[in-house]
């Protein structure tokens, strides 16, 4: 019979591959509960209209790449795309304001886009989302890209760059479309159908757009942070002062758009060049109205997402591995040491010690060369002699030293290693 594959673009992560996740989730939690935000966890699946509504009709995600499906009742639903617009859904729908204003949240899980799989581009990929409410202070875009920053150095990543920009407020939106509309008019002919229909339904996305005609015309188009309005650009210029108090390094990018209609000013990414065409590990921006489009109050929010799998591909190029594999191997020769190895492993796990056995009666040479695959640093050695005397071979595997310890003195020996 043929064998079931797993859904196109849609990945299992082994063991082995598994732990660089763990890593990156273990240093992710640890870098966001520094500075102040608090996980939060939503449903994978959602009404369909919370998207539509909240990332916008006409952007590329909601056109093209949700899976969404009407239920068995009649319900239009969708797995998340992003974790935005959940999140704020659920800080509207449990009140959270009504605690704090100030709301500093995180989230991390998959999300679902029907792309064209390659490289670092995904069906079912997976995001460390990070969201705060309540707060219009530039201080607090210039706090998340710097705790973007302080992650990315904790977690060991090198040569990518932080891209900024301000994608200013509707009011200056809406002038800018009108220019950028009638520039994309006298271009028509050059660009491609697509963004022929963006020039009417959202022509900001045609910066979006990766063909390559597309890409000439809009080097020259006019560009939004060149005629935001003035409050707005007080906005960006503070948001530019505490990123200099703070020593974090930016590029200021005014072609950078994001994909997602939701973002007011402060708009930045994080760009690598050693992914190919991928080059974005993660993004994010300011959304002040975003909790009043999704029918919650007039609340101001900004936020970022980083994609998991980007950043660990990147990792996997620059670090070694991320194994974890346990530090003692039991080695054991006949029934009698077989079955004292047994317990003796039970107790060393149980007393904190990543140890591992051998259950199928190999060979002492095989157990030592599985030993010597896992990485472990120490060997017991127990076979018909050492019970016999009542001890055990310690082996340290970098050293080759061999020391014999009472069997009576395990684990209590072994902790102190
Ligand atoms: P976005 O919500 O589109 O700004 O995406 C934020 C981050 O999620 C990107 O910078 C990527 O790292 C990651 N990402 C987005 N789409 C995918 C995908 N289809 N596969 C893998 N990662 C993705």
């Amino acid at each position: 019979m043929e064998s079931i594959q797993a859904v196109k673009g849609m990945n299992d992560i082994l063991p082995g591959q598994v732990e660089w996740w763990q890593k990156v989730e273990t240093t992710a939690r640890e870098v966001l509960e520094n500075f102040g935000y608090r996980e939060i966890r939503t449903p994978v699946l959602e009404k369909l209209e919370l998207f539509s509504r909240g990332i916008g009709e006409s952007t590329d995600i909601v056109e093209k790449e949700m899976y969404a499906f009407e239920d068995r009742r009649g319900e239009w639903l969708a797995l998340r795309p992003e974790a935005t617009a959940s999140v704020v859904r659920a800080y509207i729908q449990h009140n959270l304001q009504a605690d704090f204003t100030m709301q500093k949240l995180y989230a991390l899980g998959p999300m679902f886009r029907r792309e064209r799989p390659q490289k670092g581009r995904y069906r079912q990929f997976h995001q460390i989302d990070v969201e705060a409410f309540g707060v219009d202070d530039p201080m607090l875009d210039a706090e998340m890209m710097y705790m973007l920053r302080v992650f990315l150095e904790r977690i060991g990543l090198s040569g990518v760059v932080l891209h900024i920009n301000s994608l200013g407020c509707p009011q200056c939106r809406q002038e800018h479309k009108v220019r950028l509309q009638g520039y994309l008019e006298t271009h028509q002919e050059t660009l491609c159908p697509d963004c022929r229909k963006r020039r009417h339904t959202n022509p900001l996305r045609t910066f979006d757009c990766k063909v390559e005609r597309c890409q000439k015309v809009l080097e020259k188009a006019p560009h939004l942070l060149g005629s935001i309005c003035e409050p707005c650009g007080t906005h960006f210029e503070r948001v530019k002062d505490h990123m200099e108090q703070l020593r974090t390094p930016y590029l200021i990018n005014p072609r950078m758009v994001r994909g997602l209609d939701y973002y007011t000013r402060t708009a930045f990414e994080v760009i690598t060049d050693q992914l190919g065409a991928q080059n974005a590990v993660g993004g994010g921006g300011r959304y002040n109205g975003l909790a009043q489009d999704l029918g919650g109050p007039d609340i101001p929010g900004i936020g970022f997402a980083i994609g998991m799998e980007r950043l660990i591909l990147l990792l996997q190029q620059q670090q070694e591995e991320a194994r974890r594999m346990p530090k003692i191997f039991l080695a054991a020769m006949g029934e009698r040491a077989r079955t004292h190895a047994f317990l003796l492993t039970q107790e060393l796990r149980a007393a904190g010690l990543e140890t591992e056995m051998d259950y199928e009666g190999k060979s002492l040479k095989s157990q030592m060369r599985r030993a010597d695959k896992y990485g472990v640093s120490h060997v017991l050695i127990l076979g018909e002699e050492e019970m016999d005397k009542g001890v055990a071979k310690l082996r340290n595997m970098a050293g080759k030293s061999q020391q014999e310890i009472p069997l009576e003195d395990l684990p209590a020996a072994m902790k102190n290693l």
